[in-house]
């Protein structure tokens, strides 16, 4: 059977159209049922993970009109931005670009994945810009005075990823990691939300095209061509969406062993044209191939496994606070990647679910399966526990969901 764009989004405007999450299609074939385009209009995807490629473009009022020429370099609390490519002279205003990836000059746990979520939540933050004669112009804002607020992401998404060891005694900081990497095999580091991830359920890009609608953080944004970095075999996607139009649940900061970075949440829908399509979505997360390789140097390929990892583990931690030993120093809000339990609270909202705090309480008072990972290692087998997960199952969920409810309302056509 084969469906047209225009009978799906008429399907969906008079409230009639069929729509199932990626992994949803994923169950049902393996519960035995076959699914065709006749049944389903709309597969949604989602992800959630760091994604070093993003940056965010602002216009941010700073001053009277009049009162500086140009800015030579400007702070958003304490995050370097590039002014430019307008000089806004005598405007009053800065145009600049801010990476994700940024790093603050007053405090080394924060940087530009951080300061998205504040603006995006709201909070006034303090600008600081210096102009080519050196006066210093400072101000504050929210989001809400910024003139441009527009996220661009160069490389997000990857179709999928490699997990990462350390191989050897000496510790590693790497951005694959939310610590140094203990070593050797202290535990195994992995992104990516497998069967659920958008470029799995569409590998050659058949439905996603230059001007295919999307949600960034439930923003609803754009696909404007393949990404940086981006190959047939490992294709990412490059994306934009408004920042004012955000929810501060799906963004935010994440610390690694190498500074902070951001993580994003991403959700894509895929018209169920015909068959073919459709027989992409029923990809399952141990059909999809996990490279595992040493950490330092990258490229080392040690074995295999697969995206069953995400198999029967648990998206959040718990935390028992009878067994919490008050220690001098707590490893847990030490490592945390997202600022998640400070003061002995573990605030829900801000976790990612990474894995961090079950892996480093030395009392076990934070309780998280997340799997194990068996690999061959010069002839011996190796179980690695899962130390750190880069990439937020619960979100990438909720936003495919997200996307599907819209659809199945009427409040998002698809193409
Ligand atoms: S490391 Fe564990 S036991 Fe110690 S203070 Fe932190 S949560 Fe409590
Ligand atoms: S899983 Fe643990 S370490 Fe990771 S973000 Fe949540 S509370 Fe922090």
């Amino acid at each position: 059977m084969k469906k047209t764009i225009q009978q799906i989004n008429q399907n969906i405007k008079e409230g009639k159209a069929t729509a199932l999450t990626a992994e949803e299609v994923t169950q049902l074939v393996m519960e035995g049922e076959k699914p065709t385009a006749e049944d389903i209009d709309v597969v949604t995807t989602g992800t959630c993970g760091i994604m070093s490629g993003t940056a965010a473009i602002f216009h941010i009022p700073v001053a009277e009109p009049g009162t500086f020429k140009k800015a030579k370099s400007i702070l958003l609390n304490g995050v370097p931005g590039f002014p430019g490519p307008c000089p806004n002279e005598w405007l009053g205003s800065v145009d600049l670009m801010i990476y994700g990836t940024a790093h603050s000059i007053n405090e080394s746990q924060y940087g530009g994945g951080f300061l998205f979520k504040d603006l995006v939540s709201g909070k006034e933050i303090e600008i600081k810009a210096e102009d080519f004669e050196g006066n210093i112009i400072k101000s504050t804002a929210t989001l809400e005075d910024f003139g441009t607020a527009q996220m661009i992401g160069t490389r997000s998404a990857f179709k999928n990823y490699t997990a990462f060891v350390n191989p050897s005694s000496e510790s590693v900081t790497s951005i694959f990691n939310a610590v140094e990497m203990d070593g050797p095999f202290k535990g195994i580091t992995f992104s990516g939300c497998g069967e659920l991830n958008p470029l799995q359920n569409d590998p050659q890009l058949n439905s996603i095209h230059k001007g295919s609608r999307l949600l960034i953080n439930n923003s609803e944004g754009l696909f404007i061509g393949t990404g940086t970095r981006s190959t047939p075999e490992k294709p990412n996607m490059m994306i934009t969406a408004d920042m004012k139009e955000m929810d501060p649940h799906y963004i935010g900061g994440f610390r690694t062993g190498a500074g902070p970075e951001v993580y994003n949440s991403v959700a894509t829908a895929i018209p169920v044209l015909d068959d073919t399509i459709l027989k992409h979505t029923f990809i399952k997360n141990e059909d999809i191939p996990l490279p595992i390789a040493d950490i330092s140097g990258r490229h080392s390929v040690l074995s295999q496994t697969s995206y069953g990892v995400w198999r029967d583990v648990d998206e959040r931690p718990s935390y028992e606070e009878s067994l919490c030993q008050r220690c001098e120093t707590c490893l847990v809000e030490d490592r945390c990647p997202t600022k998640a339990f400070q003061n002995h609270e573990l605030n829900q909202t801000r976790c990612f679910g990474c894995g961090m705090c079950a892996y480093s309480c030395p009392f076990g008072s934070f309780q998280m399966e997340t799997g194990t990972v068996s690999m061959n290692w010069k002839g011996e087998t190796k179980t690695l526990d899962v130390s750190c997960r880069q990439s937020d199952i619960k979100r990438a969920r909720e936003l495919a969901y997200e996307l599907k409810n819209k659809i199945i309302n009427g409040e998002f056509i698809v193409g």
